[in-house]
């Protein structure tokens, strides 16, 4: 029930958490601290398309009635511009170095999808689950709260099945909820599914589910899976990419692709970023800062007087082939989780979907062809 959403907030604010969640904001649902339930898009959702997003008012008032927006949690866990440290130099020239002195900040996430605890998990690869930790990062996330929601809406551009990340959540959450629209209102039924998720939970005083109730959530799941019309054919899709590297298909995205980075600034598993210095005109106080940046960036690559791709080909089929394939190689994973966020946010709607699959039959016809060449020989 909506006040116990606001008993939640109240508890995990008193706890010291920042409770970020999902509010309307530049036209899209975005998230951001929210102070209580009046914050959430109650009554809303979202159409997408690719190329398209817009704000569409729903017939009943579901506080999470919409699939995913242009933001992600990385905003919170990966900030798109982070102080690493300062420095300064004093009037005889001795330089003090100083590292950032505030403890990473304490979140608690309200209303993440399976999909984006799926992303969250592949940036926990990347960022500690290896020999070099990223200790902001790694902070970060070991003291964010989880509240978790199971989808009963897909988007157009979502393909999460196919990825097998969502539309439930299984894993990785405090409290996962489920929201039932009953007479156009909604109630929920909730999970823990860590000791912090049931000692919060315990604080609401809530009725246990009913057999019915479960049956219900468990529904919503199936219901929103059954509606998901794309997909990516996951089978072997490292090695169709690795052998579709010199296909046709790359030319004609890339007479499409604006190389803007839309994609990777949207996309919660894109990790890329840069560091910059920047100083005062005395040259006497310094910063280093650490910000996002992209493989579509034309000086991503620059490497000893030169950029090694500098076509948008070269750039689109790095991102492609390293999202669905050498990604597999790299973590044990795919890097992509069937978000649609990309689909939806491209300017020219190029779909991801859509090229994996050209992608397969150019590879085909390449092996078919070279097939056809030695039967001939
Ligand atoms: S590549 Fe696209 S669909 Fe896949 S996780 Fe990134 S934004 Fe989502
Ligand atoms: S695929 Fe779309 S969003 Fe990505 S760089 Fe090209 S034009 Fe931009």
């Amino acid at each position: 029930m909506p006040a116990d959403f606001d008993r939640l907030f109240a508890a995990l604010s008193a706890d010291g958490y920042t409770v970020v969640g999902p509010k309307i904001g530049e036209g899209a649902i975005v998230y951001d601290e929210i102070a209580s339930t009046a914050d959430l898009p109650q009554g809303w959702t979202d159409f997408q398309q690719p190329g398209k997003y817009r704000l569409e008012k729903r017939s009943d008032s579901a506080f999470f009635g919409y699939a995913v927006g242009p933001h992600s949690w990385k905003k919170f866990l990966f900030p798109a511009s982070l102080k690493l440290w300062s420095a300064n130099r004093d009037d005889e020239g001795k330089l003090t170095v100083q590292e950032p002195e505030q403890e990473p900040p304490r979140y608690a996430f309200i209303g993440v999808r399976g999909c984006e605890i799926a992303a969250i998990k592949v940036q926990d690869r990347v960022f500690s689950g290896g020999r070099y930790k990223d200790a902001n990062y790694t902070a970060r996330r070991e003291r964010a709260f989880i509240v978790a929601v199971n989808c009963g809406k897909a988007a157009e551009t979502c393909f999460c099945v196919s990825m097998g990340t969502g539309p439930g959540v299984d894993s990785g959450y405090d409290i996962s909820l489920t929201e039932l629209i009953e007479d156009g209102s909604p109630r929920y039924v909730a999970n823990a599914g860590s000791d912090a998720g049931q000692r919060f939970l315990d604080q609401l005083n809530a009725s246990s589910a009913a057999e019915s109730d479960r049956s219900a959530a468990k529904a919503v799941v199936e219901k929103t899976a059954a509606s998901m019309s794309r997909s990516i054919d996951t089978d072997g899709i490292k090695d169709v990419l690795y052998a579709a590297k010199e296909s046709p298909r790359w030319d004609d995205v890339a007479s499409r692709c604006l190389s803007c980075a839309n994609c990777t600034m949207v996309c919660p598993t894109c990790f890329c970023h840069s560091v910059s210095e920047t100083s005062d005109l005395q040259v006497s106080n310094f910063e280093h800062t650490r910000e996002w940046d992209s493989c579509f960036s034309m000086n991503f690559t620059f490497t000893a007087g030169g950029v090694v791709r500098d076509t948008t080909k070269s750039r689109y089929r790095q991102w492609l082939t390293h999202k669905l394939g050498s990604w597999i190689d790299q973590f044990g994973t795919s890097g992509c989780v069937g978000c649609g966020r990309c689909i939806a946010w491209c300017p020219v709607g190029i779909d991801i979907t859509e090229e994996a699959a050209a992608l397969r039959a150019s590879a085909r016809s390449a092996a078919a062809a070279l097939e056809e060449g030695d039967d001939a020989s």
